[in-house]
This record gives structure tokens, sequence and C-alpha cells, in this order.
């Protein structure tokens, strides 16, 4: 048989995505792959329905239909104080996982080091493998997910091209401070590399904390690359909507390398996308209260059940520490991958193994996400109960 090539070789499918697929075979309440049972606002569907009857329906403009671009300018530069090119500093793409891969195809050389925390976002890695990078993690310590900036200096003295940051992060819902993000830019200045942001989560994060753009900091444009989609926002994962934001010779190249990935999103979709876009500040204030009300009912059913867990500052993830249930005898040499998938046939929740998210040896968490309907995390949390009965 003709052989494939060695990079396929060396990172799996999905297991976010993979668990998707498992729960959907049981029927189970899906709580692994993060998206919303719900839809996105009635005003953005029906200027979809409205594109569906009078267009567009054929190519935009490659790196984006230009009202998109200006309407994600517009956001983008107020949420960071500064104008924003739409014609020279945006690009969009086809949803988030495209701009990840994009900005490390578009910066990195085969060989390269990139700085990755860890937890990280399981798409990290196969970014790094398939631009050619040499991932160097920097763990995130629970139970805050603090890091040692000296690990990130040393990162960046030994030639790291780049540090990705999910802020807020998928999966421990740690939100960087600003003095944080700041420490960390003036290195990526001192150093002259980049930094990659991704902030897909940027809406949703939770009082006291608040959402830092690394692009806003003195002197960060010139060295941040900004991922974004509007899947989370939007609610409409299933668009496959994301843009990327930087600097102009970052940008030029960077619409080069979508270009010949995908020519291009859907111009439709696009097209209602902008609707969104012209939404009030409102909007994102209530779609925060809702996901912070969807946090609140979650965590206090899993205290009331006793599953310990970590309080997310910012995301829809929570993780849930299983080590109690992986001690029992009917466990013993079980995976944390290997109790999701016992959880999903005989509890009837899905869950992603935190394994995928870690570069340590990390066999003892879960990840939940809550975004969905209160009564459809009301039963979550009834069938999750039913772990409780396990312990003796
Ligand atoms: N970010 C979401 C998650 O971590 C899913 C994204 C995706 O599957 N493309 O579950």
């Amino acid at each position: 048989m003709p052989q494939l090539s060695n990079r396929v070789r060396t990172f799996t499918d999905s297991v976010i995505r993979r668990m998707t697929r498992i729960s959907n075979k049981y029927d189970a309440i899906n709580l692994s792959q993060g998206f919303p049972d719900f839809d996105p606002p009635k005003e953005m569907l029906d200027a979809l329905a409205k594109a569906a009857y009078e267009g567009p329906h054929q190519y935009s403009i490659t790196f984006g239909a230009k009202n998109l671009r200006e309407a994600l300018a517009k956001k983008q530069g107020e949420a960071i104080g500064r104008i924003i090119d739409p014609e020279q500093e945006v690009v969009v793409t086809c949803g988030g996982t495209e701009t990840m891969m994009c900005a490390m195809m578009t910066i990195c050389n085969p060989g390269d080091k990139v700085m990755v925390f860890s937890p990280f976002y399981e798409n990290y890695g196969a970014d790094a493998i398939l631009s050619g990078a040499e991932p160097i993690y920097i763990p995130l310590v629970p139970p805050e997910y603090d890091f040692d900036l000296s690990l990130i200096e040393k990162g960046f003295s030994e030639g790291a091209k780049a540090i990705i940051i999910c802020n807020p992060s998928n999966p421990c819902g740690k939100v960087f401070s600003r003095e944080e993000l700041e420490s960390i830019g003036k290195l990526a200045v001192k150093y002259d590399a980049f930094v990659v942001t991704d902030e897909v989560y940027e809406h949703l994060v939770y009082e006291p904390y608040y959402h830092t753009y690394m692009s806003s900091l003195p002197g960060m444009f010139e060295h941040t690359i900004t991922c974004n989609s509007l899947s989370k926002t939007f609610s409409a994962t299933g668009w496959r909507l994301g843009y990327l934001i930087g600097p102009a010779y970052v940008v030029e190249a960077a619409k080069k390398v979508h270009d010949f990935l995908t020519v291009g999103a859907a111009a439709p979709l696009q097209e209602a996308a902008v609707t969104g876009l012209q939404f009030s500040e409102n909007y994102y204030r209530e779609l925060r209260d809702t996901y912070a009300k969807k946090r609140d009912y979650l965590l206090r059913g899993l205290d009331r059940i006793g599953l310990k867990h970590n309080i997310p500052q910012g995301t829809y993830f929570v993780l849930i520490d299983i080590q109690g249930f992986l001690d029992l005898p009917q466990f013993e040499g079980y995976t944390d991958l290997e109790f999701c998938e016992w959880m999903i046939e005989h509890i009837g929740v899905a869950a992603v193994p935190g394994s995928s998210f870690f570069k340590e040896d990390v066999n003892h968490l879960i990840r939940l996400h809550f975004a969905r309907e209160e009564k459809t995390l009301e039963e979550a949390l009834n069938r999750l109960s039913g772990l409780m009965k396990l312990l003796p």
C-alpha cells in the first residue's frame, strides 16, 4: 500500500469531537464538545433567510466580505482602542480552527519553537505538527492556574518564535489578568516574538474577572495575532466563521495561507453575521449574564451532588475531579477516556477526558461544558448524581 505522510501519524483525531460522536451513538446528554443547544439571535436568522433569497451565493472576496471585515474591524477597534484597517489588518476564515492553523502556518518554519500553556485546547497540538512547529509546554499550575514567568523568558531566550495564549482559557477557565498579559507581552517585545491569542471566549468572562485584549496593551498590536470566531459569541458554531486580526505584514501573508486552504468562508453566512456585529453592548452583557447563570446553576448542582470541580473565571467549561471513582475496584486500570466512555453508556452524560488537554500525565479530570438550556443541565445533574451511588 502506498504510504501516508509522516505528519498524519503523529496526531490522533480530536478526542473532543470523537466524544460527540460516541455521545450521539448512545443518545447521551452531550456536555463534551462545547457548543450551545440554542440558536443564534433571531435577527441573524432573519438576515440569513434574506440572504438565502437575495444572496450573496457566490464567492466573497477571499479574505472576507467587505461589510463583514468592516464590522469586525469596528468591533475589535472599539475593544482595543485603535483604528483597525479592514483592508489590511483583518482576514475572515472558516472558524477559529482555521484561524489558528492559518496563524501558525503564517509564522512558523519547520522546527520553530512555540510556547503553549498546559492545559491547552486540543487543536494547538495538531496546529503545531501541521505547521512544523515544536511546542514547548508551560505549565499552568492548579488551583489558580498560575505560571512561572521565568519559564516563558527561558523559552523566548532559547528562540521561541511565539507563545499561544488561550484567553479565557479552554479547558481550565482561567482569565489572564492584565498584569500577567503585560508581563508576557514585555517578553515578546524584548525577544521580538509573536503572541498568538485565541480569544473566542472573550465575552464569556464572569465577574469580578474581565477580559484584557493582548493587542490593546502598549506596543502589543505589532506583536499580536488575534484569533477569534463568531461561534461562541453568536451561538453559531456550525456557521464556521472566524477571523484573524494583526499587523498588516502578518495579515498580508495570512491572506495567502487562508486563500489556498479554503478560498473563503460561506458568503450568505458572512452576510448574516454582519447583523450580529451591529448589536449594541446590551447583547454582550446579556450573553455574559446568561452564561453566568448557567455556570452558577451547574456549579451549585455539582456541589449538591458532591462532585469536586474548579471554578471557571471564564469560558463555558468546568473540570471535574474523578479520582474518587478511579480509585474504586471496578475502575481499576481505567484511563480518563475509558471512564468517559463508561459514563456515556451508563450515566448518559458525555464529557471530555482531561488528558486530551494536558502535556503532563493527568488522568483524574474530565471536562463538562454548560452551553445548555437549564432543563438540560438539570437532567445532566440528575444523571451525574447516579455516580455517587458507586461510592461506598
Ligand atoms: N472549542 C470547543 C471545545 O473545546 C469545540 C471547538 C470545536 O470542536 N471546533 O469543545
